[in-house]
């Protein structure tokens, strides 16, 4: 699944590609992935061009002159800049065609990827329970501080949660616990002072480290233009089951923790 360095690297990668054009057609092949109507849909965002990319979480923004057409990954969306001529794909779901010839894709193998028209005047409902964006100094110890308070979560469980931090999922949140040397079932409540700076330093520093590399590709993702595998190599400790802990050699486990497969080395993060 795609999160915050991936959909980072795919908003930096469609400014470069589709900045100022115009969309002046919209085929839809897969009804669900439009919230809304899917006629209004279309036609608010013909004539329209591509102005501002942000991302928030794990949602992708993109302004437009008259309205902003949120976007949602999910599990395995992808977006590809591919010509007008080129033949349609089993899984391209949403087709945008634009006024240089080129087509902005949108494809999705599990079809959960979501978007939705917002007009100008809107607020962004769906944004609103988001906690900070990481890399913001609105992540630091103050703020870990009063969340954990009222909390029963454990780490992995606080991690997770997009009203705490927006944009990490489970790759990141082993990565950002395995540097912490905190174990995944720790209650969050109990973190120590020491720990509570680690968090905020670690959680930018993972999170930046990948967005460096390019975002992480587990088997299907793949960045807008086709960009595969950079980060996978530089992953501690995600993904690698009874392979050896690079600061220990003990075995890493694999567990399930706040219902997600979770990695830990039990000698470094023991609880
Ligand atoms: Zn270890």
């Amino acid at each position: 699944m795609p999160e915050l360095p991936e959909v980072e690297t795919v908003v930096r990668t469609l400014k470069q590609a589709v900045k100022d054009c115009k969309i002046v057609q919209v085929d839809i092949y897969w009804n669900n992935i439009i919230v809304g109507d899917i006629q209004v849909f279309k036609s608010s965002l013909i004539g329209q061009s591509f102005r501002r990319f942000k991302r928030r979480g794990k949602y992708i923004i993109f302004e437009l002159d008259d309205c902003s057409l949120l976007s949602h990954l999910r599990m395995e969306g992808k977006y590809f800049i591919k010509d007008c001529t080129d033949k349609k794909e089993k899984h391209e779901h949403v087709i945008f065609t634009l006024d240089n010839g080129k087509t902005l894709r949108y494809h999705d193998t599990r079809k959960f990827g979501k978007m939705e028209v917002i007009p100008k005047s809107k607020d962004y409902v769906q944004l609103k329970n988001l906690g900070v964006e990481p890399l913001s100094h609105k992540l630091n110890e103050t703020y870990v501080s009063n969340y954990i308070k009222n909390t029963k979560q454990c780490m992995k469980q606080l991690l997770l949660d997009q009203s705490f931090i927006a944009g990490i999922g489970n790759i990141y949140a082993d990565e950002i616990l395995f540097r912490m040397k905190v174990h995944p079932k720790k209650i969050a409540k109990e973190l120590t002072p020491q720990e509570i700076i680690d968090l905020v330093y670690y959680t930018k520093h993972v999170l930046k480290g990948a967005i460096r590399a390019g975002g992480t590709t587990i088997r299907s993702y793949t960045s807008s233009l086709g960009i595969t595998g950079r980060f996978q190599l530089k992953l501690k400790v995600h993904m690698r089951k009874n392979e050896p802990c690079y600061l220990c050699k003990e075995k890493i486990v694999k567990e399930v923790v706040a219902q997600r497969g979770t990695y830990y080395c039990p000698r470094c993060q023991s609880l």
